[in-house]
C-alpha cells in the first residue's frame, strides 16, 4: 500500500486525470521583463491555482517566433512584432490545471490593451497592443504545439500539489 492519504475532502478525481493535466504556454514578454513584471504575473497564476510544470529566460530568436506566430507572418505589424519579441530576454513558462487554457486567456485580456478589462493582466499592466505584456495560448491545441516550440519535454517537471484536494473538489 501507497502513503495513507491525510484527511481532507474526498477526491472526486483521479490523479491521473486527463483534465486536471491540462497545459498551456504563457510567456512573459520583453517589456514585462524589462519593467519587473516577472513576479506579478506569475503570483496571479499560483493564486488562481495552477501549477508551474516548466519555467525558464531566454532570448528568443526569428526561427522560433516564425513558428510561435506563424499565422501572423503576413501582417504588416508582423516586423515590428519580431523586433519587440527579440528586444531582450523573455519568460517562457508551462502552467497546468483545470480549464486552464481557457482560464489564462480571461486572466490575461483582450489583446488590445486598450480594450482590456481592469483585473486582467493586460488591462491592469499595460496599455497598448504593441506592448501587452504577456502571451498565453488560445486553444488546447495551439497549446500543445505551442509547448513543443519552446521546450523540450524532459524540461516539464510532473509534480503533486500538496493542497490539491483543497483546489479541486
Ligand atoms: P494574442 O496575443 O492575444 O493571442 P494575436 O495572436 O492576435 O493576439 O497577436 C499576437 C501578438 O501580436 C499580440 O499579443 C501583440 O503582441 C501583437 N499584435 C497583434 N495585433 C497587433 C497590432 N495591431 N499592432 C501591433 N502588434 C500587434
Amino acid at each position: 500500500p501507497g502513503p495513507r492519504r491525510p484527511p481532507g475532502p474526498p477526491r472526486r478525481h483521479g490523479s491521473d486525470s486527463a483534465e486536471l493535466q491540462e497545459k498551456t504556454l504563457v510567456l512573459v514578454k520583453p517589456d514585462a521583463v524589462q519593467r519587473r513584471l516577472v513576479g506579478d504575473v506569475i503570483k496571479r497564476f499560483e493564486r488562481r491555482g495552477f501549477k508551474l510544470v516548466g519555467m525558464k529566460l531566454l532570448q528568443a530568436n526569428h526561427g522560433i517566433l516564425d513558428k510561435h506566430y506563424h499565422q501572423l507572418r503576413q501582417k504588416p505589424f508582423y516586423p515590428s512584432l519580431l523586433a519587440y519579441m527579440t528586444s531582450g530576454p523573455l519568460v517562457a513558462m508551462v502552467w497546468e490545471g483545470y480549464n486552464v487554457v481557457r482560464s489564462t486567456r480571461a486572466m490575461v485580456g483582450d489583446t488590445n490593451s486598450a480594450e482590456a478589462k481592469p483585473g486582467t493582466i493586460r488591462g491592469d499592466f499595460s496599455m497598448h497592443v504593441s506592448r501587452n505584456v504577456v502571451h498565453a495560448s488560445d486553444s488546447v491545441e495551439m497549446a500543445h504545439k505551442e509547448i513543443g516550440f519552446w521546450f523540450h519535454s524532459d524540461e516539464l517537471v510532473a509534480w503533486e500539489c500538496s493542497d490539491r484536494d483543497y483546489t479541486y473538489g
